[in-house]
């Protein structure tokens, strides 16, 4: 569903990622790790265009999206982003939240909106909360709206950057298994975290990054459990 290929990207006189090779296929649930500055964010900025590559090729779901004639906008509806801030437009309630890209972006009428935003509710556990305003909610609380509302544009894959990193440690256990229920839905999921048992757990593949490269990548027991790169065992001797 996404394949970057020699991905590059500079701020002026810094390069931030040094080429970098990524591919999620249809159903995986990739796990990146690594230090603070590592480029982490940038690459899923980078992934859904909020950041524009200096350098390499992306492709999601068949579109090549670093070609200069696409439709980006239109491209990146299939690409749902989770944020560490949870980014709910404080105006709107949790359904209105949930109904304003389906009918802005997606052109679906209201009650079709609705059905969908209600279905999404009930799927992060929050079907009583439709009504609420996002300041009425706990921030695990909001952060399943949000991943309700980037699920209702229909993805073909979730990119999530440290979406517990926020919350107050009794809350982060909601949205984990959220997502965990997520990833055994078959949804295809590429996911920043600090979570290192999440990743465990949950990751087909786990990417360790440093210094704008993948350092280290393969399945989590080998990455987590194992590693073979002394700066990946530094970092995850710090981390666990
Ligand atoms: P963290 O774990 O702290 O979130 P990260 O791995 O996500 O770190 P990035 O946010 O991708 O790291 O940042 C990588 C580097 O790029 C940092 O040195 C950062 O200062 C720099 N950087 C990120 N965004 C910009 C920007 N818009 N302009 C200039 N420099 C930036
Ligand atoms: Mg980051």
């Amino acid at each position: 569903v996404v394949e970057v290929t020699g991905l590059k990207k500079s701020f002026g006189p810094l390069e931030v990622l040094k080429g970098i090779d990524l591919s999620v296929n249809r159903g995986d649930v990739v796990c990146i790790i690594g230090p603070s500055g590592s480029g982490k964010s940038t690459l899923l900025r980078c992934v859904n265009l909020l950041e524009e590559p200096t350098g390499g090729k992306i492709v999601v779901h068949g579109t090549e999206l670093t070609d200069p004639d696409v439709d980006i906008d239109a491209a990146r509806t299939k690409i749902g982003m989770v944020f560490q801030s949870f980014n709910l437009f404080s105006h709107l309630s949790v359904l209105n939240n949930l109904t304003v890209a389906q009918r802005k972006v997606l052109k679906r009428d209201a009650k079709q909106a609705q059905e969908v935003a209600l279905r999404n509710l009930e799927r992060v556990g929050l079907s009583d909360k439709v009504n609420a305003m996002p300041n009425q909610l706990s921030g695990g609380q909001q952060q399943r709206v949000a991943i309700a509302r980037a699920l209702s544009m229909d993805p073909d894959v979730m990119l999530f950057d440290e979406p517990t990193s926020a919350l107050d440690p009794e809350l982060v256990g909601d949205v984990l298994g959220v997502m965990r229920q997520l990833a055994d839905e078959g949804m295809t999921m590429l996911v920043v975290t600090h979570e290192m048992q999440f990743a465990r757990e949950v990751a087909d593949r786990v990417l360790f990054m440093d210094g704008g490269y993948v350092v280290e990548e393969g399945p989590a027991e080998q990455v987590i459990g194992a590693p073979q790169h002394e700066r990946t065992q530094s970092f995850l001797a710090r981390v666990l």
